[in-house]
């Protein structure tokens, strides 16, 4: 894995930091409990982590100057867990800074480029996670989803994403962006794999007061190729203007093939998702200015040495150490939550929240999932969208209004448009991850989309 990883970050430029030493003392473990014969599925699989999940000792960055120099002194829940069953960490992934973004073009150290076509993004802020399991890189990696940064770059690697319910993993350890929408999940090269990393990862845990503490179920068990009996919704809402017309190619062969596998598939509509977008960036944005005041430049990370006042030195520490898209969401959000503003913006803003929460409450009454695009464009260009957040922005539409509402949304990959890969979200209620396995594994296994790797 070390060697491949070599040969291919020249090109993807995935890895932040290559952890091969930890990575080393790691296997010389799994291959002792191995010959002990105390293993599981995940004992001595390689795995990477992204940058934005505490790592104890080893270097967590965010892809931000500001933590340039940032090293835990403890493990995020999730890293614990994959640790006690036997993992292999080969590197930490990099990524948008502090997860904003939906490229990697907003890291503060390099842009990941995309495995299909070195010329493309690989979608972000997960894109280093993506990549780097699309190259073969590594086995499966751990990603951030608070609007899409899982299942998004997932779809523009031809690999699989899951955004968990909200609840369903912890979040102790992970670097906040916008505490209600984050979620840390799996980034796989099938579905198979993708329950394996979640029976490790899910559960309740103390130490995060919004985990939920549900059983977790055997996710393999839901791996059966039979959709009879399932109902699965299609919101047109998803199929926008603006969608590449060979997305939506892909998504009608898609959609027939589900039929074809048993499923009762039906057009609905879910009118409140033309709010979502506008909704999610006066939350996002407001969460997150409360979440980064704690960079100072005293407490963690970078410190502005040159400074004559104390203010003076916490304004050059987050003016040096911020890019220009995190600046851009803290003023966006300290004047979304400013006196005399709040109730126009965050308060409108959270009861938006609740309405499109109620709508989709009210599909998976009729619906066991809902089919949409996780993207409505096919990879973009290096460059093509770094001048226009706007239109950066709109590259979520589909997959925001599920954080949003704290449902789980699985990406798997659904075919090629244009020689590029297009990836195809299942939703469900809060905790039927099994469903979206199911619908996930029968298509995966009907049409072998997802065994398709690019050439590097
Ligand atoms: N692209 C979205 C944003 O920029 C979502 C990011 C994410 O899910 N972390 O906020």
């Amino acid at each position: 894995m070390l060697q491949r990883i070599d040969l291919a970050e020249g090109k993807v430029h995935a890895f932040v930091t290559v952890t091969e030493e930890h990575a080393l003392r790691q296997a010389r473990l799994a291959d002792e409990r191995i010959a002990s014969g105390q293993f599981g599925p995940l004992t001595g699989v390689p795995a990477l982590i992204k940058d934005v999940i505490c790592t104890k000792g080893v270097l967590t960055t965010c892809s931000s100057k500001m933590l340039q120099n940032f090293v835990p002194p403890y493990d995020a829940t999730v890293v614990e867990k994959l640790n006690s069953r036997g993992m292999v960490m080969v590197g930490k992934a990099n990524m948008d800074e502090f997860a904003m973004g939906s490229s990697t073009e907003n890291s503060a150290f390099f842009t990941t480029h995309n495995p299909w076509d070195l010329s493309r993004v690989p979608g972000g802020s997960s894109g280093g996670s993506a990549a780097a399991v699309a190259a073969g890189e590594t086995i499966y990696a751990l990603g951030s989803d608070t609007g899409g940064s899982i299942r998004q770059p997932a779809g523009f690697c031809n690999i699989v994403g899951l955004k968990p319910t909200y609840g369903r993993v912890s979040r102790f350890g992970l670097v906040a962006f916008a505490s209600s929408l984050d979620q840390i999940g799996p980034l796989t090269k099938d579905v198979t794999d993708c329950a394996l990393v979640m029976n490790a990862i899910a559960g309740h845990d103390r130490r995060d007061s919004t985990s939920a503490d549900y059983p977790v179920p055997d996710y393999t068990k839901a791996l059966i190729t039979d959709l009879h009996g399932l109902k699965i919704g299609i919101p047109k809402e998803y199929f926008v203007e603006g969608m590449q017309r060979s997305v939506k190619e892909v998504m009608d062969a898609a959609i027939a093939k589900l039929e074809e596998l048993g499923a009762q598939m039906e057009e609905t509509s879910l009118p409140h998702t033309k709010y979502a977008l506008a909704v999610y960036y006066i939350i996002a944005p407001s969460e997150a200015s409360a979440n980064l005041a704690r960079y100072d430049g005293v407490k963690y990370g970078y410190s502005a040495q040159d400074a004559e006042s104390m203010w003076d030195a916490m304004q050059k520490t987050r003016q040096y150490g911020f890019g220009p898209e995190v600046k851009r969401r803290i003023m966006l959000g300290t004047y979304a939550l400013s006196a005399g503003y709040y109730d126009a913006y965050y308060l409108k803003a959270q009861k938006v929240r609740t309405l499109i929460r109620r709508e989709f409450d009210q599909a998976f009454e009729r619906f066991d999932a809902l089919v949409t695009p996780t993207s409505p464009t096919v990879p973009f260009k290096i460059g093509e969208k770094t001048d226009d957040p706007l239109q950066m922005y709109l590259s979520d539409v589909c997959t925001l209004p599920i954080n949003i509402a704290g449902i789980p949304g699985l990406s798997v990959p659904a075919g090629f448009a244009e020689g590029l890969p297009v990836g195809m979200q299942i939703l469900g209620k809060p905790f039927s991850e099994e469903t979206l396995f199911r619908i996930g594994y029968a298509y995966e296994q009907a049409t072998g989309w997802g065994k398709m790797r690019p050439s590097i």
